[in-house]
């Protein structure tokens, strides 16, 4: 599995807060999903 590279993960732009990659979007703890790979590949 490639979930080990989440420290790569890119930040919430509302809260700062480190994002997780759920699938194929980025997902922020407090915000829920706050980009789609679709949308900005980082
Ligand atoms: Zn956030």
């Amino acid at each position: 599995m490639k979930d080990t590279d989440s420290k790569t993960s890119p930040r919430c732009p509302a809260c700062g807060a480190e994002t997780y990659r759920r699938h194929c979007k980025y997902v922020c703890p407090a915000h829920g999903v706050v980009m789609d790979c679709a949308d900005a590949f980082w």
